[in-house]
């Protein structure tokens, strides 16, 4: 079934990011976010977000939906079909906010966690009903990128993971389900092997920041925005496929190229390097500048 009014507990970046895709989506949102500024700082999130969506001319937007701040989470979850946690990521301060938000929710809401890497099986013991909670891992900025990590625990129903699935497709999104919970879940464990790598090449002084960002964009970066690794790898073994590619290409893994699982060391020197060659990059432009060239690029994309 749909949804017709969701609850965010956290407005922060990623709760902000939450709150202006279901309101865009037409959704009732009601907030809990004890932060002096947090109307402010949702504000300026959404209105990224009218900016971006009015450049989406793909199909007209439903009637916005309303929002509402509440000043306790009881009053914000009371009514909601689907709760969205967006808390900061301490395991001790989402298990307290999750389990406040299973004693005054429904008991056929849905609660997400959007936690990036803590496991649903510690997030959900001890609630009374764990079996509605999941991780919805998002990306972002939520209101633009689709992808959403669905990731169940132990005790999370089967039903529950197609219930959000379901329901994220009604607003735009693209929910797809980890078989299995690990830290990092998929996106940020590929994530943490290239931004290691890529730190280890400023590092060693193979390139700069500016390049290693141009080597991204002007290349697989492209690819993989439209066809992921696996499709691009099928192609790139020509008209034998992918085993042909596996073939030729799986033996150069064994050869010394990466750095594997080395860590770098992020001393305060590396630090400085790259912070002097990222605001030369920057060239003055502000992080909102830098907001809507990625905003507008990405609508150019999607
Ligand atoms: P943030 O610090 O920007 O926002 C956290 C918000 O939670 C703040 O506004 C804070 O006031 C509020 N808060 C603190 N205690 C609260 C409470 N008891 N009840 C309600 N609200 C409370 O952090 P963020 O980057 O938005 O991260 C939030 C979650 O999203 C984390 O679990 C993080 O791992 C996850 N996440 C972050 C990103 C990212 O790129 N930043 C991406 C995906 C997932």
């Amino acid at each position: 079934k749909g949804v017709s009014s969701v609850a965010c507990v956290g407005g922060g970046v990623i709760g902000g990011g939450w709150i202006a895709r279901f309101l865009l989506s037409g959704l009732n949102v009601r907030v809990y976010d004890p932060h002096p500024e947090a109307k402010r700082i949702v504000g300026e999130v959404l209105s990224n977000a009218d900016r971006a969506y009015g450049l989406l001319t793909m199909a007209p937007l439903p009637p916005r939906g309303t929002l509402t701040f509440c000043t306790t989470l009881q009053d914000a979850v009371a009514d909601a079909d689907w709760i969205q946690e967006s808390v900061p990521e301490r395991l001790d301060l989402k298990k307290r906010v999750l389990a406040d938000i299973d004693a005054a929710a429904r008991p056929e809401a849905l609660i997400g966690s959007s936690t990036s890497g803590l496991l649903p099986s510690d997030l959900q013991t001890g609630l009374t009903r764990p079996e509605r909670l999941f991780v919805a891992h998002p990306y972002n900025p939520v209101y633009l990128l689709p992808l959403v990590e669905l990731v169940g625990g132990r005790s999370t129903a089967p039903e529950t993971l197609v219930n959000a699935k379901a329901i994220l497709e009604s607003i735009g999104m693209k929910g797809v389900v980890i078989d299995k919970e690990i830290e990092a879940f998929v996106g940020d464990r590929l994530l943490e092997a290239l931004w290691r790598e890529a730190l280890w090449l400023i590092k060693d002084g193979i390139c700069d920041t500016e390049t290693l960002d141009d080597v991204i964009r002007y290349s697989f970066g492209l690819r993989w925005a439209q066809m992921g690794l696996f499709e691009t790898y099928r192609i790139a073994g020509g008209e034998a496929g992918m085993r042909h590619f596996l073939g030729q290409f799986g033996p150069c893994l064994s050869l010394p190229w990466t750095k594997l699982t080395d860590v770098v060391d992020l001393d305060e020197a590396l630090i400085e390097r790259i912070g002097v060659q990222s605001d030369s990059q920057a060239a003055g432009r502000s992080i909102r500048d830098l907001e809507r060239i990625r905003d507008e690029n990405l609508v150019g994309i999607l």
